[in-house]
C-alpha cells in the first residue's frame, strides 16, 4: 500500500506522528507492506514553495494508493482553496464517513451511540469547489453577498448507495436521510427523491426522513436510535461535529473521505490553534481515520488483513480508554506522545489490548 503522509498545520504534526507510529505497527503486525512518502502541504507547503497544494503533489497522491492528511488551518489561507478542498476536488472524494461511537472507557456526553454521518463531500453549499471555474461565494454589490448551493441526482444517488451500502454491512441496518426539503424544495427535493431511488435496491435497509433542524433535538434526545446518516455537505458537516463531540470529544472524531479509486484519511476537526504544540491533542481521530482507510483499501482489494488491522486499531483505542491512557479532552492527563506510545504497545502486543 503505498500511503502519502502530509503532517499538515496546527496539531497536524503531533496527531501524524502518532498515526504514522500506529501504522508502522499495524503494518508489522498483519504484514500490511505499507510504503509511507511524507510530503509537505498547508503552510509548511506555502513557505518552501508559495502555495498550500501544489500540482505535481496532486499528481503523486493520484498515483499513490492513500493518503493521510494531517488538519489544516484553512481560515488562514485568505480564501485559497486548502489541501483538503484540493484533494477532494482533484480525487472526486465524494463520500465523507463519519463515524461516531461510545466506548467503555468514554460514555459519551448523552449517553451511549454508534452512528456514523455519510456526508456528500463534493457539491452542496461549499462555493469553492462545486464549480469547474472560479468560486461560488459572490460579491454582488459590496453590500450583498450570494453564495450558490449545488444538489445534483448524480451526486445525491451515489452518497445515498454509499450509505446504504454502508448500513447493509451493520448489524441495524437502518438509514436516516437528513434535509431541509420543507423549505429547499427544489434542491433538497432532488436529494430526496434520488435517495428515494436507490432505497428501493436496499429493502433491508429501514429508512426514515428527518427534517435538518429537528434532527438536531433528536440526536440530542436519542442518540443511541441512529445508525447510518446521509446528507449533504454542509449539513453532514455541522452535523458530524456534534456527533463527534456527542461521542465525547471532537478528538475522538475519524473521517474518511472516499471515491471510487482514491481516499483521503483526515480527522474531522480543524488544526485546533489552541492547543498546538502543546502534546494536548487527542490522537485518536486520526488514529480512528487511518483504520478507515484501511478497512476502505482491504475491501476494495479483497485482502481481509487489512480489515483486521483496522479491528485490531479500533481495539486498541477501546484498551486504551478503559485503561485511562487517555488525552484532557477525554478525562484523561495523558500527552499525545504517550497516547500513541501506547497505541503503539496495545497493537504490537495484541494480550494487553
Ligand atoms: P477545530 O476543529 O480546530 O477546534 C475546535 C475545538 O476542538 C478546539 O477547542 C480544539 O482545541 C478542539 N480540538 C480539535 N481537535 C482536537 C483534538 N484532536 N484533541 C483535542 N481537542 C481538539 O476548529 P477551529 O478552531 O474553528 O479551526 C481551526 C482551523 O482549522 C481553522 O483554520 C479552520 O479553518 C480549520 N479547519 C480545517 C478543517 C479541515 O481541514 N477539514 C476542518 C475544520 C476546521
Amino acid at each position: 500500500m503505498r500511503l502519502v503522509v502530509l503532517p499538515g498545520d496546527g496539531i497536524g504534526p503531533e496527531i501524524v506522528a502518532a498515526t504514522e507510529a500506529v501504522l508502522e505497527a499495524a503494518s508489522q503486525r498483519f504484514q500490511l507492506g505499507i510504503a509511507t512518502t511524507r510530503e509537505l502541504a498547508g503552510q509548511a507547503s506555502i513557505a518552501r514553495y508559495g502555495r498550500p497544494v501544489r500540482p505535481e503533489l496532486v499528481e503523486l497522491v493520484r498515483a499513490a494508493d492513500a493518503l493521510l492528511l494531517g488538519p489544516t488551518s484553512t481560515l488562514d489561507y485568505a480564501g485559497e482553496p486548502g489541501p483538503s478542498a484540493i484533494f477532494r476536488k482533484a480525487l472526486d472524494l465524494f463520500a465523507n464517513i463519519r463515524p461516531a461511537r461510545t466506548y467503555p472507557g468514554l460514555p459519551g456526553r448523552l449517553g451511549a451511540m454508534d452512528l456514523v454521518v455519510v456526508r456528500e463531500n463534493t457539491e452542496g453549499f461549499y462555493a469553492d469547489r462545486n464549480m469547474a471555474h472560479g468560486n461560488a461565494d459572490i460579491l454582488v454589490t459590496e453590500d450583498v453577498a450570494i453564495a450558490i448551493r449545488k444538489i445534483t441526482r448524480e451526486g445525491s444517488t451515489r452518497i445515498a448507495r454509499a450509505g446504504f451500502e454502508l448500513a447493509m454491512r451493520r448489524p441495524r441496518r437502518r438509514l436516516s436521510l437528513v434535509h431541509k426539503a420543507n423549505v429547499l424544495t427544489t434542491s433538497d427535493g432532488l436529494f430526496l427523491a434520488a435517495c428515494r431511488d436507490v432505497a428501493r435496491d436496499f429493502p433491508e435497509v429501514a429508512v426514515e426522513e428527518i427534517i435538518v433542524d429537528a434532527m438536531m433535538a433528536h440526536l440530542v434526545r436519542d442518540p443511541a436510535r441512529f445508525d447510518v446518516i446521509v446528507t449533504t455537505n454542509m449539513f453532514g458537516d455541522i452535523l458530524s461535529d456534534l456527533t463527534a463531540e456527542m461521542s465525547g470529544s471532537l478528538g475522538m472524531g475519524g473521517s474518511l473521505n472516499a471515491g471510487a479509486r482514491h481516499a483521503m484519511a483526515q480527522a474531522a476537526h480543524g488544526s485546533a490553534p489552541d492547543i498546538a504544540g502543546r502534546d494536548l491533542a487527542n490522537p485518536m481521530s486520526l488514529v480512528l481515520s487511518a483504520a478507515q482507510l484501511l478497512e476502505w483499501h482491504g475491501r476494495g482489494r479483497g485482502e481481509p488483513r487489512f480489515g483486521e488491522a483496522a479491528k485490531a486499531i479500533e481495539q486498541a483505542v477501546a484498551a486504551c480508554l478503559a485503561a485511562g491512557e487517555k488525552t484532557r479532552d477525554v478525562g484523561g492527563g495523558k500527552g499525545t506522545r504517550e497516547v500513541g506510545a501506547a497505541l503503539v504497545r496495545r497493537l504490537s502486543a495484541p494480550a494487553a489490548a
